[in-house]
Protein backbone atom coordinates (compact mmCIF):
# COMPACT_ATOMS: atom_id res chain seq x y z
CA UNK A 1 0.00 0.00 0.00
CA UNK A 2 1.21 3.31 -1.29
CA UNK A 3 0.61 6.69 -1.84
CA UNK A 4 -1.58 7.43 -5.14
CA UNK A 5 -3.94 10.70 -6.11
CA UNK A 6 -7.41 9.88 -6.73
CA UNK A 7 -9.14 10.84 -9.99
CA UNK A 8 -13.28 11.59 -9.82
CA UNK A 9 -15.23 10.38 -12.78
CA UNK A 10 -17.38 13.16 -14.39
CA UNK A 11 -19.47 10.56 -15.43
CA UNK A 12 -20.85 7.18 -13.99
CA UNK A 13 -19.07 3.70 -14.73
CA UNK A 14 -20.79 0.31 -13.40
CA UNK A 15 -19.89 -2.60 -12.45
CA UNK A 16 -19.85 -5.63 -14.88
CA UNK A 17 -20.35 -8.11 -12.12
CA UNK A 18 -22.02 -6.66 -9.35
CA UNK A 19 -24.01 -3.07 -10.95
CA UNK A 20 -22.48 -0.52 -8.37
CA UNK A 21 -21.44 2.86 -9.53
CA UNK A 22 -17.60 3.07 -10.02
CA UNK A 23 -16.81 6.93 -9.08
CA UNK A 24 -13.65 7.10 -9.40
CA UNK A 25 -10.01 5.27 -9.69
CA UNK A 26 -6.71 5.59 -8.22
CA UNK A 27 -3.71 6.48 -9.97
CA UNK A 28 0.60 6.42 -9.25
CA UNK A 29 1.54 8.47 -12.24
CA UNK A 30 1.30 12.29 -10.62
CA UNK A 31 3.08 13.83 -7.40
CA UNK A 32 1.09 10.95 -5.72
CA UNK A 33 -0.04 13.38 -2.14
CA UNK A 34 -3.16 11.56 -1.79
CA UNK A 35 -4.97 14.65 -3.70
CA UNK A 36 -8.72 14.15 -5.01
CA UNK A 37 -8.73 15.41 -9.18
CA UNK A 38 -11.74 16.08 -11.09
CA UNK A 39 -11.55 16.92 -15.19
CA UNK A 40 -9.83 20.21 -15.35
CA UNK A 41 -7.78 20.90 -12.45
CA UNK A 42 -3.94 20.89 -12.82
CA UNK A 43 -2.81 17.26 -12.11
CA UNK A 44 0.47 17.21 -13.26
CA UNK A 45 3.67 20.00 -14.37
CA UNK A 46 3.33 22.83 -17.66
CA UNK A 47 5.22 20.87 -19.38
CA UNK A 48 3.45 17.35 -18.96
CA UNK A 49 1.28 15.86 -22.16
CA UNK A 50 0.75 12.21 -22.30
CA UNK A 51 -1.99 9.31 -21.86
CA UNK A 52 -2.27 7.32 -18.87
CA UNK A 53 -4.02 4.22 -18.86
CA UNK A 54 -5.64 3.26 -15.49
CA UNK A 55 -7.81 0.05 -14.34
CA UNK A 56 -11.55 0.19 -13.34
CA UNK A 57 -12.06 -1.87 -10.25
CA UNK A 58 -15.10 -1.96 -8.36
CA UNK A 59 -14.62 -1.00 -4.40
CA UNK A 60 -17.80 -3.40 -3.32
CA UNK A 61 -17.44 -6.56 -5.01
CA UNK A 62 -13.08 -6.14 -5.66
CA UNK A 63 -13.36 -6.77 -8.82
CA UNK A 64 -11.56 -5.74 -11.76
CA UNK A 65 -13.52 -4.44 -14.63
CA UNK A 66 -12.18 -5.70 -18.45
CA UNK A 67 -12.28 -1.88 -19.77
CA UNK A 68 -10.09 0.46 -18.35
CA UNK A 69 -9.95 4.48 -18.87
CA UNK A 70 -7.54 7.01 -20.38
CA UNK A 71 -6.69 9.89 -18.66
CA UNK A 72 -5.84 12.85 -21.06
CA UNK A 73 -2.75 15.66 -20.09
CA UNK A 74 -1.97 18.13 -21.87
CA UNK A 75 0.02 20.77 -20.38
CA UNK A 76 -0.74 19.67 -17.35
CA UNK A 77 -4.17 19.69 -17.32
CA UNK A 78 -6.56 16.69 -16.42
CA UNK A 79 -8.52 17.52 -20.41
CA UNK A 80 -10.94 14.40 -20.13
CA UNK A 81 -11.30 10.71 -19.36
CA UNK A 82 -11.72 8.75 -22.20
CA UNK A 83 -12.81 4.98 -22.68
CA UNK A 84 -10.57 4.12 -25.44
CA UNK A 85 -6.78 5.20 -26.40
CA UNK A 86 -7.95 6.21 -29.51
CA UNK A 87 -10.75 8.32 -28.41
CA UNK A 88 -7.58 9.85 -25.59
CA UNK A 89 -5.60 10.86 -28.80
CA UNK A 90 -7.97 12.96 -30.69
CA UNK A 91 -8.87 14.50 -27.60
CA UNK A 92 -5.44 15.48 -27.05
CA UNK A 93 -5.09 16.46 -30.61
CA UNK A 94 -8.17 18.95 -30.31
CA UNK A 95 -7.31 20.93 -27.28
CA UNK A 96 -8.85 24.12 -28.90
CA UNK A 97 -7.40 27.68 -27.14
CA UNK A 98 -11.82 28.73 -27.28
CA UNK A 99 -12.12 25.73 -24.66
CA UNK A 100 -9.50 26.94 -22.58
CA UNK A 101 -10.65 29.93 -22.04
CA UNK A 102 -13.90 29.02 -21.22
CA UNK A 103 -12.53 26.88 -18.24
CA UNK A 104 -10.52 30.18 -17.21
CA UNK A 105 -13.63 31.99 -16.66
CA UNK A 106 -15.17 29.08 -14.53
CA UNK A 107 -11.97 28.78 -12.93
CA UNK A 108 -11.98 32.86 -12.46
CA UNK A 109 -15.48 32.14 -10.69
CA UNK A 110 -14.40 30.22 -8.21
CA UNK A 111 -11.70 32.29 -7.51
CA UNK A 112 -13.64 35.37 -6.45
CA UNK A 113 -16.02 33.48 -4.61
CA UNK A 114 -13.19 31.81 -2.53
CA UNK A 115 -12.09 35.38 -2.29
CA UNK A 116 -14.95 37.08 -1.00
CA UNK A 117 -15.16 33.97 1.44
CA UNK A 118 -12.06 34.61 2.79
CA UNK A 119 -12.78 38.13 3.35
CA UNK A 120 -15.75 37.49 5.41
CA UNK A 121 -14.29 35.67 7.79
CA UNK A 122 -11.29 37.99 7.83
CA UNK A 123 -13.52 40.86 8.13
CA UNK A 124 -15.78 38.60 10.71
CA UNK A 125 -12.80 38.31 12.88
CA UNK A 126 -11.24 41.92 13.18
CA UNK A 127 -15.16 43.06 14.73
CA UNK A 128 -15.15 40.32 16.44
CA UNK A 129 -12.07 40.92 18.25
CA UNK A 130 -13.56 44.80 18.20
CA UNK A 131 -16.51 44.12 19.90
CA UNK A 132 -15.12 42.12 22.75
CA UNK A 133 -12.27 44.39 23.26
CA UNK A 134 -13.01 47.51 23.15
CA UNK A 135 -16.36 46.22 25.22
CA UNK A 136 -18.89 47.59 23.00
CA UNK A 137 -21.60 46.06 24.22
CA UNK A 138 -21.34 47.90 27.43
CA UNK A 139 -21.33 50.87 25.61
CA UNK A 140 -25.32 50.76 25.36
CA UNK A 141 -26.00 54.19 24.31
CA UNK A 142 -23.27 54.21 21.60
CA UNK A 143 -24.68 51.19 20.49
CA UNK A 144 -25.95 52.41 17.26
CA UNK A 145 -23.21 54.31 15.76
CA UNK A 146 -21.31 50.50 15.57
CA UNK A 147 -22.55 49.48 12.52
CA UNK A 148 -21.68 46.20 11.40
CA UNK A 149 -22.68 43.32 8.65
CA UNK A 150 -21.66 40.64 11.68
CA UNK A 151 -24.03 42.76 14.49
CA UNK A 152 -26.79 40.19 14.87
CA UNK A 153 -24.05 37.70 15.86
CA UNK A 154 -22.92 40.13 18.92
CA UNK A 155 -25.67 41.96 20.26
CA UNK A 156 -27.31 39.17 23.08
CA UNK A 157 -24.09 36.94 22.94
CA UNK A 158 -22.43 36.35 25.89
CA UNK A 159 -19.21 35.16 24.77
CA UNK A 160 -17.22 35.40 21.80
CA UNK A 161 -17.45 31.99 21.51
CA UNK A 162 -21.46 32.32 21.31
CA UNK A 163 -20.87 34.94 18.45
CA UNK A 164 -18.34 32.20 16.22
CA UNK A 165 -21.34 29.40 16.90
CA UNK A 166 -23.41 32.41 15.47
CA UNK A 167 -21.66 33.45 12.87
CA UNK A 168 -20.39 29.72 11.47
CA UNK A 169 -24.19 28.46 11.71
CA UNK A 170 -25.11 31.35 9.67
CA UNK A 171 -22.20 31.07 6.80
CA UNK A 172 -23.28 26.94 7.00
CA UNK A 173 -27.06 27.71 6.25
CA UNK A 174 -26.25 30.09 3.49
CA UNK A 175 -23.92 28.10 2.08
CA UNK A 176 -25.84 25.02 2.26
CA UNK A 177 -28.63 26.55 0.60
CA UNK A 178 -26.83 27.22 -2.32
CA UNK A 179 -25.42 24.04 -2.40
CA UNK A 180 -29.23 22.19 -3.00
CA UNK A 181 -30.03 25.21 -5.51
CA UNK A 182 -27.08 24.03 -7.25
CA UNK A 183 -28.17 20.46 -6.97
CA UNK A 184 -31.27 21.36 -8.77
CA UNK A 185 -33.67 21.69 -5.77
CA UNK A 186 -36.22 23.97 -6.22
CA UNK A 187 -38.79 23.39 -3.44
CA UNK A 188 -37.70 23.28 0.61
CA UNK A 189 -39.80 20.77 2.66
CA UNK A 190 -40.66 21.84 5.99
CA UNK A 191 -42.35 20.79 8.90
CA UNK A 192 -42.41 21.95 12.63
CA UNK A 193 -43.25 18.76 15.45
CA UNK A 194 -45.20 21.45 17.80
CA UNK A 195 -49.35 21.14 17.79
CA UNK A 196 -50.40 24.45 17.75
CA UNK A 197 -54.39 25.58 17.21
CA UNK A 198 -55.49 27.16 13.83
CA UNK A 199 -55.82 31.53 14.96
CA UNK A 200 -53.85 31.13 18.07
CA UNK A 201 -52.47 34.40 18.74
CA UNK A 202 -49.73 33.64 20.85
CA UNK A 203 -47.21 30.91 19.18
CA UNK A 204 -44.11 29.78 18.80
CA UNK A 205 -42.45 26.91 16.30
CA UNK A 206 -39.26 25.35 15.80
CA UNK A 207 -39.52 24.50 11.96
CA UNK A 208 -37.47 21.62 10.44
CA UNK A 209 -35.85 21.18 7.07
CA UNK A 210 -34.38 17.88 6.85
CA UNK A 211 -31.72 18.79 4.36
CA UNK A 212 -30.59 21.58 5.99
CA UNK A 213 -30.38 19.99 9.59
CA UNK A 214 -28.55 17.05 8.43
CA UNK A 215 -25.89 19.36 6.25
CA UNK A 216 -25.40 22.07 8.56
CA UNK A 217 -25.98 19.74 11.65
CA UNK A 218 -29.11 21.63 13.74
CA UNK A 219 -31.44 21.31 15.92
CA UNK A 220 -33.67 22.97 13.83
CA UNK A 221 -33.43 25.36 11.27
CA UNK A 222 -35.92 27.97 11.81
CA UNK A 223 -37.44 29.65 14.96
CA UNK A 224 -40.94 30.96 14.13
CA UNK A 225 -42.88 32.95 16.80
CA UNK A 226 -46.12 35.28 16.30
CA UNK A 227 -44.97 38.65 17.89
CA UNK A 228 -47.50 38.52 20.51
CA UNK A 229 -45.26 35.15 22.46
CA UNK A 230 -41.90 37.52 21.01
CA UNK A 231 -43.06 40.74 23.57
CA UNK A 232 -44.00 38.67 26.07
CA UNK A 233 -40.94 36.27 26.18
CA UNK A 234 -38.10 38.24 24.68
CA UNK A 235 -35.82 40.94 25.84
CA UNK A 236 -36.93 43.75 23.44
CA UNK A 237 -33.25 45.19 23.31
CA UNK A 238 -31.53 41.86 22.10
CA UNK A 239 -30.86 41.92 17.89
CA UNK A 240 -32.73 38.73 17.26
CA UNK A 241 -30.80 35.80 15.89
CA UNK A 242 -30.47 35.23 12.25
CA UNK A 243 -32.88 31.88 11.71
CA UNK A 244 -35.67 33.87 14.41
CA UNK A 245 -38.31 35.30 12.26
CA UNK A 246 -41.21 37.00 13.80
CA UNK A 247 -44.85 37.64 12.17
CA UNK A 248 -47.85 39.33 13.31
CA UNK A 249 -50.56 37.07 12.25
CA UNK A 250 -51.97 34.00 14.39
CA UNK A 251 -50.76 30.77 14.23
CA UNK A 252 -51.26 29.07 10.83
CA UNK A 253 -48.89 26.23 8.10
CA UNK A 254 -49.15 28.94 5.65
CA UNK A 255 -48.53 31.98 7.95
CA UNK A 256 -45.15 30.11 8.67
CA UNK A 257 -44.37 29.39 4.76
CA UNK A 258 -44.97 32.61 4.01
CA UNK A 259 -42.51 33.52 6.60
CA UNK A 260 -39.81 30.91 5.60
CA UNK A 261 -40.31 32.32 2.30
CA UNK A 262 -39.84 36.03 3.02
CA UNK A 263 -36.78 34.90 4.84
CA UNK A 264 -35.42 33.15 1.98
CA UNK A 265 -36.55 35.64 -1.00
CA UNK A 266 -34.39 38.73 1.51
CA UNK A 267 -31.43 36.83 1.34
CA UNK A 268 -32.14 36.02 -2.64
CA UNK A 269 -33.07 32.71 -3.01
CA UNK A 270 -35.74 31.70 -5.08
CA UNK A 271 -36.85 28.22 -3.11
CA UNK A 272 -40.55 27.41 -3.04
CA UNK A 273 -41.32 25.91 0.68
CA UNK A 274 -44.04 23.44 1.15
CA UNK A 275 -45.21 22.09 4.62
CA UNK A 276 -45.62 18.45 5.37
CA UNK A 277 -46.46 16.65 8.13
CA UNK A 278 -43.98 15.08 10.82
CA UNK A 279 -44.79 11.63 9.87
CA UNK A 280 -43.55 12.17 6.05
CA UNK A 281 -40.00 14.06 6.94
CA UNK A 282 -37.08 12.04 8.07
CA UNK A 283 -36.92 13.93 11.64
CA UNK A 284 -33.90 15.35 11.91
CA UNK A 285 -31.76 17.57 14.54
CA UNK A 286 -33.61 17.37 18.04
CA UNK A 287 -36.54 15.30 16.99
CA UNK A 288 -33.77 12.29 15.92
CA UNK A 289 -31.78 13.01 18.87
CA UNK A 290 -34.75 12.65 21.47
CA UNK A 291 -36.02 9.43 19.22
CA UNK A 292 -32.61 7.99 19.53
CA UNK A 293 -31.98 8.46 23.54
CA UNK A 294 -35.65 6.87 23.69
CA UNK A 295 -34.93 4.17 21.61
CA UNK A 296 -31.49 3.38 24.19
CA UNK A 297 -33.45 4.36 27.23
CA UNK A 298 -36.50 1.08 26.15
CA UNK A 299 -33.40 -1.34 25.52
CA UNK A 300 -32.31 -0.22 28.90
CA UNK A 301 -34.43 0.74 31.94
CA UNK A 302 -37.92 0.75 30.67
CA UNK A 303 -40.30 1.57 33.50
CA UNK A 304 -43.99 1.95 33.16
CA UNK A 305 -45.19 6.22 32.62
CA UNK A 306 -48.12 5.53 35.54
CA UNK A 307 -45.38 4.37 37.65
CA UNK A 308 -42.89 7.19 37.28
CA UNK A 309 -45.54 9.66 36.72
CA UNK A 310 -46.30 8.74 40.47
CA UNK A 311 -43.17 8.53 42.09
CA UNK A 312 -42.61 11.94 40.24
CA UNK A 313 -45.36 13.33 42.33
CA UNK A 314 -43.62 11.87 45.53
CA UNK A 315 -40.58 12.70 44.99
CA UNK A 316 -38.86 15.58 45.89
CA UNK A 317 -36.99 18.33 43.98
CA UNK A 318 -33.60 16.68 44.41
CA UNK A 319 -34.32 13.73 43.63
CA UNK A 320 -35.86 14.70 40.41
CA UNK A 321 -32.76 16.27 39.41
CA UNK A 322 -30.52 13.26 40.30
CA UNK A 323 -32.92 11.63 38.04
CA UNK A 324 -32.28 13.87 35.22
CA UNK A 325 -28.14 14.46 35.66
CA UNK A 326 -28.46 10.28 36.18
CA UNK A 327 -30.49 9.82 32.32
CA UNK A 328 -28.74 13.20 30.35
CA UNK A 329 -26.67 13.07 27.82
CA UNK A 330 -24.25 15.90 28.66
CA UNK A 331 -25.29 17.93 25.69
CA UNK A 332 -26.75 20.72 26.70
CA UNK A 333 -30.31 21.51 24.47
CA UNK A 334 -30.97 24.73 25.13
CA UNK A 335 -29.38 27.86 25.55
CA UNK A 336 -30.51 31.38 26.77
CA UNK A 337 -28.92 34.22 28.06
CA UNK A 338 -26.34 32.78 28.75
CA UNK A 339 -27.44 29.45 30.27
CA UNK A 340 -27.73 26.04 29.16
CA UNK A 341 -30.33 23.77 29.69
CA UNK A 342 -30.94 20.06 29.63
CA UNK A 343 -33.58 17.88 28.55
CA UNK A 344 -33.88 14.04 28.54
CA UNK A 345 -37.18 12.23 28.12
CA UNK A 346 -38.38 10.33 31.27
CA UNK A 347 -40.06 7.11 29.90
CA UNK A 348 -41.64 5.48 26.62
CA UNK A 349 -43.97 8.14 26.28
CA UNK A 350 -41.88 10.47 25.69
CA UNK A 351 -42.57 12.75 28.87
CA UNK A 352 -39.86 15.15 29.06
CA UNK A 353 -37.38 16.90 32.03
CA UNK A 354 -34.93 19.25 32.07
CA UNK A 355 -33.12 21.28 34.77
CA UNK A 356 -30.54 25.03 33.98
CA UNK A 357 -27.32 23.55 33.81
CA UNK A 358 -24.20 25.12 35.30
CA UNK A 359 -26.01 26.59 38.20
CA UNK A 360 -25.94 25.30 41.97
CA UNK A 361 -29.65 25.77 42.55
CA UNK A 362 -31.92 23.12 41.08
CA UNK A 363 -34.31 24.92 38.63
CA UNK A 364 -36.44 22.21 37.22
CA UNK A 365 -38.77 22.37 34.10
CA UNK A 366 -40.95 19.39 32.54
CA UNK A 367 -43.30 19.57 29.62
CA UNK A 368 -44.83 16.97 27.14
CA UNK A 369 -43.53 18.61 24.05
CA UNK A 370 -39.70 20.14 23.26
CA UNK A 371 -41.13 23.83 22.75
CA UNK A 372 -43.29 23.55 25.59
CA UNK A 373 -39.84 22.61 27.77
CA UNK A 374 -37.66 25.51 26.29
CA UNK A 375 -40.51 28.18 26.98
CA UNK A 376 -40.65 26.71 30.46
CA UNK A 377 -36.66 26.69 30.11
CA UNK A 378 -36.68 30.05 29.11
CA UNK A 379 -39.43 31.85 31.59
CA UNK A 380 -37.28 30.24 34.17
CA UNK A 381 -33.95 31.80 33.25
CA UNK A 382 -35.92 34.90 32.90
CA UNK A 383 -36.57 34.58 36.48
CA UNK A 384 -33.36 34.38 37.54
CA UNK A 385 -31.91 36.79 36.13
CA UNK A 386 -34.10 40.28 35.72
CA UNK A 387 -31.08 41.37 33.85
CA UNK A 388 -28.46 39.64 31.95
CA UNK A 389 -24.74 39.89 33.62
CA UNK A 390 -21.76 40.12 30.99
CA UNK A 391 -18.81 38.32 32.59
CA UNK A 392 -15.41 39.97 31.59
CA UNK A 393 -13.95 38.20 28.82
ZN1 LIG B 1 -18.77 -4.74 -8.57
Amino acid sequence: MGMFDTIKFDRDYACVKCKSIITSTQTKAFDKTLDEYSVKDCIDHAEEIRIIKEELFCEKCHEFQPNSVYLVVNRGILLEIADSFQKAKELLDELSKEKVILWYHDLYRKYIRQKNETNKYQNFLYELQDWWTEKKYKQKNKDKFFFSFFSHHFKGAMTPIESVERFLTYTNMHNTLHQLWDEGHEELLIYHPEKIDAGEEEWFADVYQDDINERCHLNWTWSVASKKFHVSHDDPDEEPLDWSIIVDEPYSEEVICKAVLKWLKERRFQFNVKMIPVEKSRRTGMLKMLEERLSNLKEEECIPYEDVKEKLKILCVKTKAELVDKLKNKTKVFYYKGFHGSLVPCVETGMLVGRIEGINEIILYEGKTVSECENKFREAVSKLIPKPVISEP
